[in-house]
C-alpha cells in the first residue's frame, strides 16, 4: 500500500514538472524557425504520447491490471526509439542553423569593422560620460587620440574642442537628452577645420540610452572654396556697383536687359526696376535696332561711339564695349559704356578754337582779308597748279591813291575805315575762287586762278569803279571819295613767284605814274 501511495505521489510531482515545463516549451516553440517548427510540434505530440503512455503503464503496475507486459514494454521501446531519433535529428538541424547564424554574425561584424576602419569620415562612439570608447583610424589620426590597448582615453569634448567640459551650446548634448539624431556644421578653431557633424543616439537592445555616435566629415576644403567664391562674388558686386562705367547685362537671345549697375541707373535717370525688362535698344544705340553690330551682324564692339537715351529724352554720347559672357548657363552680353558728351564737347571746342587760331594767323584783323604770309603760300599753290595744268593765272596789285594825305587830313582811324571798305568792295566784286589779301599797309593783292589777264581787266575795273563810288564822311557835312590804282599781270610760264609779284607791283606804279585811279595791265 505504501508503494502505491509513493507511486501516486511521484506521478503527481511528475505532472507538476510537466506543467512547469509548459511555458519554456511554448517559448522555445515560438523562437524556433519555421523550417523546424513542425518537427518541434511532433516532439510535443511525442512527449504527450510518452507521458500518457508512462502514466498508462504506471496505472497498470499500480493497480495490477491484466495487460500483457510484452506489448506494454514493446510499445514503450518503440516510442522511446522514435523519440530519440526525432530529438537527435532536431538537434542536428538546430546546431546547423546556429552555426550558420554565428557565421552570418561574424561576417556582419567583419563587414562593419572594415567599413568602420576604412570610411573617410571620422567616427567616434561615446558612452554616457562623454568617454570615447571607440574611434576609427581617421578619427584617431585627426583628433590625435591617446590610446591604451587600442582604446581611446579621451573625452569627446577634449578631443573635438580641446575643452575640459562640454561646450555651452553643445548640440550633441541635446541629442543625448532628446534621443533625436541631429546634423550640424561648425568651424572648430581647435582643429582649424570646418566640420559637418552627424550626432546619433547610441541605444541598447533594451531601448536604454548608452551614449552617442558621431560621424564627422571634414568639409574645410568645400567651406574655404565657398568662402573664396563668396568673397569673389562680393568683390565683383562691389566693382559692379561702384565703377564709374555704366554696365548692362543683356540676354543675347531676346536683347532684354536683365541687370544694370548704379552708374547705368544714374546715366539713364531710370530706376533699376524701370531698366530691367526693357529692350536694350530702347536705352542704348536706338538707331541700331534690327542691325545690331553684335547680334545681327556678328561683329565685335570695342570702344565704339554710340548714343544713350536719358529718361528726359535727350541723347548722350557714349563710348561702349560689348563682351559676350555666360551667366548661369545663359548667353549674355556685358555692355559697358562711359559718357563722352563732355569730352566730345571739349574736342569740338578745341577744333573750333584751333580753326579760329588758324584763321587769326592767316587773316588780317582789320580788313578780314588774308594776310601777306598766307598770300605767298596760296600764290605758290596756284602757280604750281597753273604750271601743272597749263592754266592761266592773274595777279592784281592794288594801292590806295594819296592815302597819306587822307590820313594826314582826317586821321588814322578814318584811314582804317577806308582800308576796311576797300576790303569789302574787293570781296563783293570777286568770285569764290579768287583770293584777296592785304599785302601790307594800304596795298592789296588778288589772285585770280584760271583767269587770263585780258578777262580779268573787267574785274579790276569793277573794283576800281565800285570803290570810287564809296562815300566817306570823315568830317560832318563833307563827302570824300577815295580811288585806287591797280596793276594787273598774267603769269608767264616758268616765271619765279617773286618776279611775278614784282611785275604786278611795277604795273601798279605805272598806274600811279599815269595819273592814278586806273587799271594798268601789260601791253
Ligand atoms: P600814292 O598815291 O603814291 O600811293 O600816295 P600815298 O600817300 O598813298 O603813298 P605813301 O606810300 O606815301 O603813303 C602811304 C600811306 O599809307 C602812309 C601811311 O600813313 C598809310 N598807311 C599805311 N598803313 C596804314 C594803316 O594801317 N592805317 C592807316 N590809316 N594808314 C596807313
Ligand atoms: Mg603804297
Ligand atoms: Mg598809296
Amino acid at each position: 500500500m505504501a508503494i502505491k501511495i509513493l507511486s501516486i505521489l511521484m506521478v503527481l510531482i511528475g505532472a507538476t514538472f510537466l506543467l512547469l515545463s509548459f511555458l519554456p516549451a511554448k517559448k522555445i516553440f515560438a523562437n524556433v524557425t519555421d523550417r523546424i517548427r513542425r518537427k518541434w510540434f511532433i516532439v510535443f505530440y511525442l512527449i504527450g504520447f510518452f507521458v500518457l503512455g508512462y502514466l498508462f503503464f504506471d496505472i497498470i503496475l499500480i493497480f495490477s491490471l491484466p495487460f500483457p507486459v510484452e506489448v506494454v514494454t514493446g510499445g514503450v521501446f518503440l516510442g522511446g526509439a522514435f523519440f530519440v531519433y526525432i530529438i537527435i535529428n532536431l538537434s542536428e538541424i538546430t546546431i546547423g542553423a546556429q552555426q550558420q547564424s554565428e557565421r552570418a554574425i561574424a561576417l556582419a561584424r567583419d563587414d562593419w569593422e572594415n567599413t568602420f576602419n576604412t570610411v573617410t569620415d571620422m567616427i567616434t562612439v561615446q558612452d554616457m560620460d562623454f568617454n570615447i570608447v571607440r574611434a576609427n583610424p581617421v578619427a584617431k589620426a585627426i583628433l590625435g587620440l591617446r590610446l591604451q590597448a587600442g582604446i581611446p582615453l579621451e573625452k569627446c569634448f577634449k578631443a573635438y574642442h580641446g575643452a575640459e567640459k562640454p561646450p555651452s551650446m553643445c548640440q550633441s548634448c541635446q541629442v543625448l537628452e532628446t534621443g533625436t539624431p541631429s546634423t550640424f556644421e561648425l568651424f572648430e578653431p581647435y582643429l582649424d577645420r570646418h566640420l559637418e557633424i552627424r550626432a546619433m543616439p547610441r541605444v541598447g537592445s533594451d531601448g536604454q540610452m548608452l551614449g552617442l555616435i558621431h560621424v564627422v566629415r571634414d568639409i574645410t576644403k568645400r567651406k574655404r572654396a565657398e568662402e573664396a567664391l563668396q568673397e569673389n562674388e562680393a568683390k565683383l558686386q562691389a566693382i559692379f556697383n561702384t565703377v564709374g562705367t555704366g554696365i548692362l547685362i543683356i540676354d543675347s537671345d531676346t536683347q532684354i536687359i536683365i541687370e544694370a549697375n548704379q552708374t547705368a541707373i544714374e546715366m539713364t535717370g531710370l530706376s533699376q526696376e524701370q531698366i530691367i525688362g526693357q529692350l536694350c535698344h530702347s536705352l542704348v544705340c536706338p538707331a541700331q535696332e534690327g542691325k545690331c553690330p553684335v547680334k545681327d551682324l556678328g561683329q565685335r564692339v570695342d570702344q565704339s561711339e554710340s548714343k544713350l537715351i536719358h529718361v528726359d529724352g535727350h541723347q548722350k554720347d557714349i563710348l561702349k564695349t560689348v563682351y559676350p559672357i555666360t551667366i548661369k548657363g545663359k548667353d549674355c552680353y556685358l555692355e559697358s559704356f562711359v559718357d563722352i558728351t563732355e569730352r566730345k564737347e571739349a574736342v569740338r571746342q578745341l577744333q573750333e578754337s584751333e580753326q579760329r587760331y588758324h584763321e587769326l594767323s592767316i587773316v588780317d584783323g582789320l580788313t578780314q582779308l588774308y594776310n601777306s604770309r598766307h598770300f605767298y603760300s596760296q600764290l605758290k599753290i596756284e602757280v604750281d597748279r597753273a604750271k601743272r595744268y597749263e592754266q592761266p593765272l592773274t595777279l592784281f596789285m592794288l594801292d590806295i591813291d594819296r592815302f597819306k594825305t587822307f590820313n594826314d587830313n582826317y586821321g588814322h582811324v578814318e584811314g582804317d575805315q577806308v582800308l576796311c571798305r576797300l576790303g569789302q568792295v574787293m570781296k563783293r566784286c570777286l568770285r569764290e575762287t579768287d583770293f584777296a589779301c592785304r599785302y601790307g599797309g594800304e596795298e592789296f593783292t588778288i589772285i585770280l586762278p584760271m583767269t587770263t589777264g585780258a578777262d580779268s581787266v573787267v574785274i579790276a575795273e569793277r573794283i576800281r569803279t565800285e570803290f570810287k563810288k564809296e562815300v566817306f564822311s570823315p568830317v560832318p557835312g563833307q563827302n570824300v571819295h577815295v580811288t585806287v590804282s591797280i596793276g594787273l599781270v598774267q603769269y608767264k610760264p616758268l616765271e619765279e613767284i617773286k618776279a611775278f609779284v614784282r611785275r604786278a607791283d611795277q604795273r601798279m606804279y605805272q598806274g600811279k605814274k599815269d595819273g592814278r585811279d586806273r587799271v594798268c595791265s601789260e601791253p
